[in-house]
């Protein structure tokens, strides 16, 4: 089980060149995992999400990949592209495409999410998405976090997408690594963790680029305060969000710390 993600801004790049970083991404995690691989890319008007998931092999994934995107329409550089991929090892549900990840929030792909770990109370989860109108679609724990962070975006229409993200996490338990993609906030990708490993690399090549990115969000290690993580090592403070009562009714430890 590994996930990989994928940001590139300013730098105009072709999507194919952006799926061959993810799959060469996914090749590198294989020993993690090996039942199932999948990604998810901006569609060519950026409107939209395009996922391609196999059971099998990263090398089953790169055919589909190359079949799947071989049209014209994708070829077009694009500036800003966010990508996320995972290669799976099945802890909740089989290994089929169904169970693949990315999983998704809804039908039209609002959030979609990789993760490696365990969700370990997605059943209370479940059951309270299920009551507010949630159809799930797989048995694998993932699933509900995504529909947990479209369930936040109903709710909290003004929250940023680091807000939706971080307020889902207080929800839930386990350990985990976490990658969160959503059409409904075009070139941005939140990363996650809970007692998993998460590494970020950043490159950078102009100055330009490092003074416009808001690029990490992470933890100050001696107080414990969220911050703003920039190039060169600097940082900024945020404030630290509201816990959301929204959905403690099924969260018995709504007060656990995002670690
Ligand atoms: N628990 C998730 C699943 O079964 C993720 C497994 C993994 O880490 O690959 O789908």
């Amino acid at each position: 089980c590994g996930i990989f993600a994928y940001l590139n801004y300013l730098t105009p790049k072709s999507r194919q060149e952006v799926l061959d970083l993810l799959v060469t991404g996914l090749k590198r995690l294989e020993y993690r995992g090996y039942d199932s691989t999948g990604v998810a890319i901006d569609s060519p008007d950026n409107k939209d999400i395009v996922m391609v998931k196999r059971t099998g092999k990263v090398k089953v994934l790169e055919d589909a990949i190359q079949e799947h995107f071989s049209g014209a329409e994708y070829s077009e550089p694009v500036k800003t592209h966010v990508g996320i991929a995972h290669t799976r090892w099945a802890t909740h549900g089989v290994p089929c495409e169904r169970n693949s990840h990315p999983q998704r929030s809804d039908e039209g792909n609002s959030f979609v999410v990789v993760h490696n770990g365990i969700i370990t109370n997605y059943n209370d989860v479940k059951t309270f998405l299920s009551k507010k109108g949630y159809e799930f679609e797989s048995d694998t724990d993932t699933e509900v976090f995504a529909k947990l962070v479209h369930h936040l975006w109903k709710k909290h229409p003004n929250y940023s997408f680091r807000e939706l993200v971080e307020q889902a996490i207080l929800q839930v338990e386990g350990a985990f690594a976490i990658a969160v993609k959503s059409k409904h906030f075009p070139g941005e990708c939140v990363a996650s963790r809970r007692s998993s490993p998460l590494l970020v690399g950043i490159k950078t090549k102009t100055r330009l680029a490092t003074d416009h990115i808001p690029i990490l969000y992470g933890k100050d290690a001696d107080s414990g305060k969220p911050q703003e993580l920039r190039p060169h090592g600097q940082t900024r403070e945020l404030p630290v969000l509201p816990r959301s009562d929204s959905t403690s009714e099924f969260m018995p430890m709504a007060e656990k710390e995002v670690e």
